[in-house]
């Protein structure tokens, strides 16, 4: 284009001094004037093509410019002219390719987090410096018991209206400190939080409230709470009486031969029961901890029955007690050895002690769809429907004196419990009070995976 405006020019003044010193008439004035609008025109319509071109590929690149900065970055703008119009077109388009990209990665980034976010076992709450939700995963809503999709964007105090976690939250807030307090969540399903709020660190402004489900925690320690006073419990009677007798044959007893019999006999039973207990005590903590049973193998279960009826046949018969199995199917469980002679101990134990003179005891056996069963059955004093499900409890009694007075720790049926639930089984009763009581061990078969 330049080398064709310096034409034109040249035609133009060429053509200027030509008129003014060879055409004097006006013939060659017609002449002159007519050479002279052909060279304008000639120069001219270069001219505006280019000018055209030009507004052209500014138009088209406000557009581009317009596009971008309403966010749309996919396209590219191409001008038909060349020059520094084609080369800020080419920029334009390195631009919005750049951004774009960048976009793409903050966009990952964001999903990313939140994935993790919402992968998180605690409820993570963001909020803005005016305390409106910006951000909260799904653990959040369950804890807080509010719908995270459609608290976005609303106040904090208006989606979660619980007055400790609002004044916790605004309390960080004023003092721009992390705070942090223990809630007991009232609502249809009661629970034990811990919340924390803190100012965000840094430029940003806002605060980041993380909520942690403690129910099961301060379950487990009432539960240890518990299981402490009952064992100090368990303990001082016995040694209680132990004490009392041993003054009292301190104080002279001694000498009277017909007390002496009475309080030393006392202090024997009393710590055979603290033995019994603190046996029971070390089992219970032994297997409790652990999660999987040390040796399991193929135990055959007639043989063990029949040990066990054994091993139970003289306390069975001073009470003139029936007990005997009824043979079953050779069948193996796969579990440990001892476990199963515990378990057997335990349930004829207790049979034998909640049934009267002159009752009955049976055991049997058998398999059914991959699983080895055992049941023991009495013809006993029975228990309770309600008493039923806690009976497997640690230091759980129906009768806590008639427990004592048979010697009982109110452990065994935990320990089966235990040691079924360790070798991959289960135990459980039935009853009815008055006719009897029957309980059941189920345990695999086979190894797992056969
Ligand atoms: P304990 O040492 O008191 O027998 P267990 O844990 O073995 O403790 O049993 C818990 C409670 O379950 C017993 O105190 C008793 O009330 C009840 N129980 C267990 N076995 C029987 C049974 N065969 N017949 C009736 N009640 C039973």
């Amino acid at each position: 284009m330049p080398r064709r405006i310096l034409l034109g020019q040249s035609l133009i003044a060429a053509t200027c001094v030509a008129g003014v010193s060879l055409f004097a008439t006006p013939g060659a004035y017609l002449t002159a004037g007519l050479l002279g609008l052909s060279a304008a025109v000639a120069v001219a319509v270069p001219t505006i093509l280019a000018v055209r071109a030009s507004s052209d590929a500014i138009r088209r690149l406000t557009f581009r410019v317009d596009q971008l900065a309403a966010g749309e970055f996919s396209g590219k703008v191409y001008v038909g002219v060349g020059g520094e119009l084609r080369a800020l077109a080419q920029s334009v388009n390195a631009l919005s390719e750049a951004t774009a990209g960048r976009l793409d990665q903050l966009e990952r980034d964001r999903r990313r987090l939140a994935g993790i976010l919402s992968g998180l076992v605690e409820g993570v709450v963001a909020l803005d410096a005016e305390d409106r939700i910006v951000f909260a995963n799904a653990r959040a809503g369950s804890l807080l018991e509010f719908p995270p999709d459609r608290a976005v964007g609303r106040k904090f105090w208006e989606v979660v209206r619980q007055r400790t976690v609002d004044e916790l939250v605004r309390d960080a807030s004023m003092a721009q400190e992390p705070r942090r307090a223990d809630i007991d969540w009232q609502s249809a399903s009661p629970r034990s939080l811990a919340v924390y709020a803190a100012p965000l660190a840094g430029d940003a402004t806002g605060m980041i409230v993380v909520i942690h489900d403690m129910t099961d925690l301060r379950r487990l320690e009432k539960l240890r709470q518990e299981f402490v006073a009952n064992v100090s419990h368990e303990l001082k009677t016995p040694l209680a009486v132990i004490k009392a007798s041993a003054e009292t044959l301190i104080d002279g007893a001694v000498e009277d031969v017909a007390y002496r019999r009475k309080f030393l006999d006392q202090i024997a039973e009393q710590s055979d029961r603290l033995h019994a207990l603190i046996l029971d005590l070390l089992a219970l903590a032994r297997i409790e901890g652990n999660a999987v049973p040390a040796e399991p193998a193929a135990v055959s279960v007639d043989e063990h029955v029949g040990a066990a009826v054994e091993r139970h046949r003289i306390r069975a018969e001073a009470k003139q007690i029936e007990l005997y199995q009824i043979a079953g199917p050779a069948v193996t469980a796969w579990a440990e050895e001892e476990a199963v002679e515990v378990m057997l101990d335990n349930l004829i134990d207790n049979a034998i002690k909640y049934t009267p003179e002159k009752g009955r005891i049976t055991v049997k056996w058998g398999d059914q769809a991959g699983c080895t069963w055992l049941e023991v059955s009495d013809s006993g004093v029975g228990i309770p429907e309600a008493d039923l499900p806690r009976i497997f409890e640690r230091f759980y009694r129906v009768d806590k004196a008639r427990s004592r007075e048979l010697g009982g720790t109110g452990l065994g049926l935990a320990i089966v419990k235990h040691l079924a639930q360790t070798n991959g089984g289960s135990v459980s009763a039935r009853s009815a009070v008055g006719k009897g009581s029957t309980f059941t061990i189920k345990l695999p078969a086979m190894p797992p995976g056969r």
